[in-house]
């Protein structure tokens, strides 16, 4: 039988439905949850990403305001940007859209973000929190793929859950929620030895490596539950995920779709990351 579609669209729509309906709520007690944007230069595919973020607020009632800073901009003058939107009071949550030019150090920014108003949950401060299982937010990513096991009731105590790709934005937080939720977790990168023989154990499989159609159908095993985080640029310009996706379909119980899978629900949970910020900075 052929794999279940775990439809991104679908789930991300019931997501956002929620995050609108309290956003009304919150709205309706004088607290309007705003998000900025920051981007710094002309990457494509980042002024895509910034382009659906805002349309994305702007459908469930979050206000948002963009921030455009030129490639030349320093990292002064972004950290400043950065101090003052932390003191803004309609300001709730912080995006900065990655990767930022080379002349910037990425950890400085992020570790300048207030961890109340860091959404992408990538300072170091929430980081340490997800670690120790008590934090406001998750990243993005990682909490949209589990928001969709959950969505199709897929049990994940007790199953092998395979992770390949170890970054900070995806891969080791994907492992950490995992074991949350009491899997049994195995991390592949770049240097694991006979990958096949780990993922062909894996009952969940997450894929996050940036190379299409990395996970083939002999890597897989029969009624695995596979998650395709790759966003991948091919020549002609189409977009594909890291699993070889009709084989492996033909041999999953579930599977999500490139596009249309991982990548709606990490654009809710941003949306309901900043409806979380807002909350907690008018919590009393
Ligand atoms: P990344 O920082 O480049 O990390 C890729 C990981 O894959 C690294 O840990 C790397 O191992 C591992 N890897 C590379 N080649 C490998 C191989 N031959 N065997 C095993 N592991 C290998 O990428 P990322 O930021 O995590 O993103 C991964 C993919 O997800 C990209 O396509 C990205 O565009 C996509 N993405 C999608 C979303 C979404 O919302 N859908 C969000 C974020 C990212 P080493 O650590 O050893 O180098």
């Amino acid at each position: 039988m052929p794999a279940t579609i775990l439809d991104g669209k679908v789930i991300a729509a019931k997501v956002k439905n929620q995050v609108k309906l309290q956003t009304a709520e919150l709205r309706a007690k004088g607290i309007f949850p705003g998000l900025a944007v920051v981007i710094v230069g002309s990457n494509a595919a980042s002024r895509v990403y910034v382009n659906s973020k805002k349309k994305d607020c702007f459908e469930v009632g979050i206000r948002s305001e963009e921030y455009a800073l030129p490639e030349t901009a320093t990292q002064a003058e972004l950290l400043e940007l950065i101090n003052n939107l932390n003191s803004k009071k309609e300001i709730s949550g912080i995006l900065v859209q990655l990767p930022l030019p080379k002349h910037i150090v990425e950890k400085t920014i992020i570790s300048a973000i207030n961890p109340e108003k860091d959404v992408d949950a990538f300072h170091p401060i929430n980081v340490g929190r997800i670690m120790i299982g008590d934090y406001d937010f998750l990243p993005c990513t990682p909490a949209g793929i589990i928001a969709m096991l959950d969505d199709a009731n897929i049990e994940i105590a007790g199953k092998e859950c395979v992770v390949i790709g170890r970054s900070n934005i995806v891969g080791k937080p994907m492992a950490m929620l995992l074991l949350h939720r009491h899997g049994t977790v195995t991390i592949c990168h770049s240097r694991t030895q006979n990958i096949k023989e780990i993922t062909l154990r894996a009952d969940i499989l997450v894929a996050a490596v940036g190379k299409a159609c990395f996970v083939t159908a002999d890597m897989v095993k029969d009624g695995a539950v596979v998650i395709d985080v790759g966003m991948n640029r091919l020549p002609d310009g189409r977009l594909a995920g890291d699993v070889d996706y009709e084989p492996v379909a033909a041999k999953a119980a579930f599977i999500t779709p490139v596009p249309g899978g991982v990548g709606p629900m990490t654009r809710a949970i941003l949306l309901q990351n900043t409806l979380k910020a807002a909350k907690l900075q008018n919590r009393n």
